[in-house]
């Protein structure tokens, strides 16, 4: 199947705030045809900075790309200035976020910002009826068209971003925390929207959420992030059911798919590394149970735990010219 997004090593700075934030340092990402991708990681880990670095919607001002690329449908967007981002986003690629409010216009009915996506992607078209057709998609009735974004739910406001998003025909939709605004019974519609507009239109997703229930219900492959880095990545099953990196054991246990044996959700203990220099060992060995010395040296590379299951882990590793890496039965 056909690549459309190829995140290699991205590591990429915001340099506004009078200091830099490194706020994303080793990140991959591999999105094929139709794929369902999740992202997973606590605040701060980089999550939307990734999300906005294959958008093109980083601020341009404050924030360079410093190692690493980016690659739309074979063709490296790393070096892209806004226009080419937006070519870009008119037609490979596009993006819905947590707070539609803050994306759709007050003062301009839904209709009109639908039809607004669907000119820019197609001055040609039929926009009457292509927003109707997507009003369908996204189960709104038509006469939403004349509605103002205050005057609809939330869940609704979530499906007019959506049928804006899909008026370009994106092979690849990124949504960044989607359903988190909204109450547990819209989350649940919402995401079993995506996850059959995505079967319906054959489209990509990269779903970004924190809750990996959500992640582990519409997702083929995941990718774990921790301050700025990739520190694991496989099959949703491979990942959620056997991780290779303490962290996402971590992750799981503090999770709500697990509880301890008193009852109660677990928390990782420590705090989350400063992201204002470079990290140069594993990021995070200060937190973590079964760091050894080699962990607070040298970064640990993204290794191979089994087929197509990755760990940035000194524990699947053997040290160079030093100690083999432990059993199995020990990690
Ligand atoms: P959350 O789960 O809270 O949404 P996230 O994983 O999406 O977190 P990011 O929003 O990508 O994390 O932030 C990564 C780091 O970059 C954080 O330290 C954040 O404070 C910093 N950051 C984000 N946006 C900017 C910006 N525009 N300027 C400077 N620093 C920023
Ligand atoms: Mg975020």
């Amino acid at each position: 199947t056909r690549t459309i997004l190829e995140v290699d090593r991205l590591a990429l700075v915001y340099t506004g705030r009078g200091r830099d934030v490194n706020a994303i340092q080793d990140a991959s990402l591999l999105v094929k045809e139709g794929e369902a991708i999740g992202v997973a990681g606590e605040s701060g880990s980089g999550k939307s900075t990734l999300a906005r670095a294959v958008m093109g919607l980083l601020p341009p001002t404050t924030s360079r790309i410093v190692g690493g690329r980016i690659v739309v449908e074979g063709v490296d967007a790393t070096g892209f200035g806004p226009s080419d981002w937006q070519s870009l986003r008119g037609s490979s690629v596009a993006m819905v976020f947590q707070d539609p409010l803050s994306f759709l216009n007050p003062v301009v009915r839904v209709g009109r910002q639908i039809a607004e996506g669907i000119a820019l992607q197609d001055p040609h078209a039929d926009r009457k009826a292509r927003t109707r057709e997507l009003l369908e998609l996204v189960k709104l009735r038509p006469s939403v068209i004349d509605a103002y974004p205050h005057e609809l739910s939330g869940g609704m406001r979530q499906r007019v971003m959506l049928a804006i998003a899909l008026g370009c025909r994106p092979r690849l939709l990124v949504a960044d925390e989607p359903t988190t605004a909204l109450d547990v019974t819209t989350q649940g519609e919402i995401l079993a929207l995506l996850d059959e507009l995505r079967r319906t239109l054959g489209m990509a997703l990269v779903l970004i959420s924190h809750d990996l229930g959500v992640l582990r219900r519409l997702c083929d492959r995941i990718y774990v992030m921790y301050a700025g880095h990739t520190i694991e990545t496989g099959r949703t099953a491979q990942v959620l059911g056997a991780p290779a990196h303490p962290y996402t054991r971590g992750l799981i246990a503090a999770s709500r798919l697990t509880r301890g044996p008193d009852g109660r959700f677990s928390t990782i203990g420590g705090d989350v590394p400063s992201l204002q220099q470079r990290i140069t060992a594993c990021p995070f060995q200060p937190r973590c149970g079964s760091a050894m010395p080699v962990c607070a040296e040298m970064p640990p590379f993204l290794d191979t735990a089994e087929p197509d299951h990755l760990g940035r882990c000194w524990l699947l590793t053997p040290e160079p010219g030093g100690a083999p890496a432990l059993p199995p039965d020990t990690r």
